[in-house]
């Protein structure tokens, strides 16, 4: 490219007389140029003074042409800092051609703004050989303003993207990663070395990419968003991620955005383990077990297969909470789940129903796989004692087992039933299990019949109080006599004792009836006393639910007041069941009625526990020694050793002696030589009624 150009100049130009004749500006083309507004040229001479300055320049930098012709171009347009090297790059030119070439540049108007051109530089020698330099500048201003406003957006941006924790990812549609921001680098899969260029698909693991890629695939074709989650395997955890995505058409780019959703996931995590986990144990909970059963039901009804419910209770659990604490309590529980987890296969599941109830499901019962095997196997893993704060604690299970499709066709039928046989294998003695069958049900109906019956019973005096007569072994006098319940109900029929007292205990019905029982028998004890030489006793039985009565006490002092019996003709019996129960509020019951003068006696001693230290812990008056163990006295050699012992036993603690149960003259005489102090039992008398225990006489 050469320097500069001639230009022919030939023509002289009048207006522009204050220049001097060899810079003459009337040619065509500064015709032609001062009429373009759009393009600002100026010329110079070798002192850099303006010679021309055309409309665009007026335009441009705001002096007309009259006012900037003849100035020095460093007086006009030049910044400060540019003043210097630009009149050394003129002179550089002049002397040495070397052109200074085309560039952006800031100038400056008359106003003092900056102005904004990209100019090019051209020198001429005239036919006057004076040389010109022009300058033809393009105006940027607008676009410098463009590009301003385009940087700042990209700060804004750049400023936006540093404070979203989110993950920014420009695609192409193929997927191709082409652009990101990250303003927690942590959350990046692989660095970015490693995914600019390349795919999600070549990116992340596999199932991760799949995802990516329908839902890419997907986005091309519809507008909007496309939301999706994935977790990943971060260094610092298991991360969860939800992308969004969106197809910007115009650019056939595809825009992720990709949030940490770990918290929020945690979140909802928690609260589902709180809607369908036990807390403590971490086990699925009574809803989710029952969703399982529900769910095992509907397989085995298609593949017409079985499956096993096996419903848990840990015996005498109660026991434990009550006298070694909750805390206790709660770590025998977790430690349970964890035995019984480690019987079952992954395919069956145990939920903990609430309390110490547990539930088992086995799916998909087989020969190898069935259920008696692992009820046996649950009782073994039970063998061993837990070990809890440094203290060994044995535990058992008592187990029902309803089997689907026999033993019910639906979640609550199979429960209640396996329900039922769990209470079958307590009652054969705990730490055991029991299939269900058909007659628990019968049994168990019967017992929804009898507290139906049972309520109202009271009040339409279906109730009645027997005696049954307690004699003194020596003088064969009656002392007094034990209050024996009776129940006639028109659609039952007689109910025994043993059937509707635990169903009274279990509805809580005990309380009143209790209360009519002691009622009664005092009142009866008034009237028969009246007639009587000796000094007579009543004994009443008291269920252990009874003392969970606030107002026992009261309602036991003021039935005394009212039917003006002394204290010490009262007798209570209680089972050791009361004492096992092992609750505060028992002890000090006991203890008032102790003081209050009431006796206390332990009935159907040798039947439960026997714990001898129960006689000395309590202040038990009078034992009585049950009917199972006198039976055999005169035919079992162990129970008649038994007996002679506990009658010992007893009187060296000072306790008056009872026999249950006598209905032989043999067992009498035995009894007798064995120091027995009373005897009550069939061979005396069957419970009776009070009016004829008024005209009751021993014989023997
Ligand atoms: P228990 O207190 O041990 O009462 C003695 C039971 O043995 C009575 O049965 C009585 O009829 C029976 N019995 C007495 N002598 C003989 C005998 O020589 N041979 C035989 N085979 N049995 C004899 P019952 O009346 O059926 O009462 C059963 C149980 O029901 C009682 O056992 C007692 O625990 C409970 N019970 C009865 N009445 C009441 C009551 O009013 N309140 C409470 N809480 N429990 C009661
Ligand atoms: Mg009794
Ligand atoms: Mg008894």
């Amino acid at each position: 490219m050469k320097d500069y150009v001639k230009l022919r100049t030939d023509t002289k130009w009048s207006n522009e007389g204050s220049l001097p004749q060899e810079y003459v500006m009337n040619d065509s083309l500064h015709h032609l140029l001062d009429g373009v507004d759009a393009i600002a040229v100026q010329g110079y001479d070798e002192n850099r003074q303006v010679i021309y300055w055309n409309k665009g320049s007026e335009v441009l930098y705001g002096y007309t042409s009259k006012e900037a012709v003849g100035k020095k171009l460093e007086d006009l347009i030049l910044l400060e800092k540019m003043k210097n090297p630009v009149i050394a790059g003129i002179k550089n030119w002049l002397n040495n051609g070397v052109k200074i070439p085309a560039e952006e540049l800031t100038l400056r108007g008359k106003d003092g703004t900056k102005v904004f051109v990209y100019s090019n530089h051209v020198m001429l020698t005239n036919q006057y050989n004076k040389k010109q330099i022009y300058c033809i500048d393009i105006n940027l201003t607008d676009l410098k303003n463009v590009e301003a406003q385009a940087e700042q957006k990209e700060h804004m941006l750049a400023a936006t993207f540093a404070v979203i924790p989110d993950l920014f990812f420009l695609m192409k549609v193929d997927g191709t990663i082409i652009d990101y921001h990250a303003s927690n680098k942590i959350n990046l899969y692989v660095s970015p070395e490693d995914f600019i260029g390349k795919s999600m698909a070549e990116v992340l693991p596999s199932e991760v990419a799949d995802k990516f890629n329908s839902n890419l695939a997907k986005i091309i074709t519809q507008k909007g968003v496309i939301r999706f989650e994935y977790e990943l395997v971060l260094p610092h955890g298991i991360t969860y991620f939800e992308a969004r995505i969106i197809y910007l058409a115009d650019n056939k780019q595809i825009i992720a955005i990709i949030r940490d959703i770990t918290e929020q996931h945690q979140a909802a995590e928690s609260i589902k383990m709180h809607a369908y986990y036990d807390t403590l144990t971490l086990l699925p909970n009574r809803f989710l077990a029952l969703d399982r059963l529900s769910q095992m039901l509907n397989e085995a009804e298609r593949n017409n297969g079985k499956t096993a419910v096996l419903f848990l209770d840990l015996d005498d659990f109660k026991k434990v909470n009550d006298s070694l604490g909750h805390e206790v309590g709660d770590q025998l529980l977790v430690e349970s789940a964890k035995r019984l987890t480690k019987i079952v296969r992954k395919e069956d599941t145990v939920g903990r129903l609430g309390g110490d109830e547990f539930i088992i499901l086995l799916r998909g019962l087989t020969d190898d796989h069935n259920a008696l095997a692992v009820a046996e196997n649950l009782l073994k893993s039970f063998r061993n004692p837990f070990e809890i704060d440094s203290r060994e604690l044995i535990l058992t299970l008592s187990i029902g087992i309803a089997i689907y499709p026999e033993n019910g066709r639906d979640t609550y039928e199979l429960l209640r039933n396996a329900d039922t046989a769990m209470y079958k294998a307590k009652s054969l003695g705990r730490n055991t299990y029991s299939f269900f069958t058909k007659e628990m049900n019968v049994n168990m109906l019967r017992r929804l019949e009898i507290e139906q019956q049972m309520r109202g019973a009271l009040e339409r005096g279906e109730f009645e109080v027997y005696y049954q007569p307690q004699i003194d072994a020596i003088n064969k006098q009656i002392i007094g006599a034990e209050a024996l319940l009776r129940w006639y109900n028109p659609a039952l029929g007689n109910v025994t004792p043993d059937e509707f007292i635990p169903i009274a205990e279990h509805t809580g019905l005990i309380i009143p009836i209790g209360q009519f029982v002691l009622q009664q028998a005092l009142s009866f004890l008034n009237f028969w006393q009246k007639e009587q030489a000796i000094s007579l006793r009543i004994a009443v039985n008291l269920s252990p639910r009874q003392f969970r009565d606030t107002e026992l006490l009261n309602f036991i002092e003021t039935s005394l007041l009212e039917a003006n019996i002394p204290a010490n003709r009262l007798e209570l019996e209680i089972t050791e069941g009361v004492l096992m129960i092992g609750q505060t509020y028992i002890d000090d019951a006991l203890v008032r009625l102790h003081k209050l003068g009431v006796k206390l006696s332990m009935d159907d001693f040798g039947t439960g526990y026997s714990s001898l230290s129960y006689l000395r812990q309590y202040a038990f008056d009078i034992l009585k020694i049950d009917r199972s163990f006198i039976n055999g006295i005169t035919s079992k050699k162990g129970d008649c050793d038994l007996v002679k012992a506990t009658i010992a036993m007893a009187h060296s603690l000072g306790l008056k002696v009872v026999a249950e149960g006598v209905e032989t003259k043999a067992q009498c005489e035995q009894l007798n030589q064995f120091g027995c102090d009373y005897l009550q039992g069939y061979y005396f008398s069957k419970p009776i009624t009070a009016k004829q225990l008024l005209n009751f006489f021993v014989k023997f």
